[in-house]
């Protein structure tokens, strides 16, 4: 074998790995597009921007903890297809994490139905 093999062998073997990782790269990004569109397959067609602008602007604050920043709008029934005012209330990012618990689903659905008198449209 001489010098030139080995140079050519080794870059056979940079190549193959580039191209193998190239290909689970591509993978992966098929996975993430998919989920992505999963993602937006679960809300309502309502749910957009504007939507959640006008919630943010009648709560105008976290409806747990108060908080004026860093504001989303929750679905109280858990039910994201059902894009309706009464339906969805403000919280600050971190009250959402917590009534998102799935234990705790039950609780909080029912702490702002009765609490804060949303109704639900069922
Ligand atoms: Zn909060």
């Amino acid at each position: 074998m001489t010098f030139y093999d080995t140079v050519y062998n080794d870059d056979d073997k940079y190549v193959r790995e580039i191209e193998r990782l190239k290909k689970s790269q591509q993978e992966k990004q098929k996975k993430i597009d998919e989920l992505f569109k999963q993602k937006k397959n679960e809300y309502s067609q309502n749910f957009t921007r504007s939507f959640k602008r006008k919630i943010i602007e009648r709560d105008k604050e976290c409806q747990l903890c108060g908080k004026k920043e860093d504001l989303v709008v929750h679905h109280i029934s858990y039910n994201r297809r059902k894009t309706d005012k009464n339906e969805c209330v403000t919280l600050c990012r971190s009250c959402n994490c917590r009534v998102n618990k799935k234990s705790e689903r039950e609780y909080w659905r029912n702490y702002f139905v009765n609490k804060l008198h949303y109704q639900l449209n069922r």
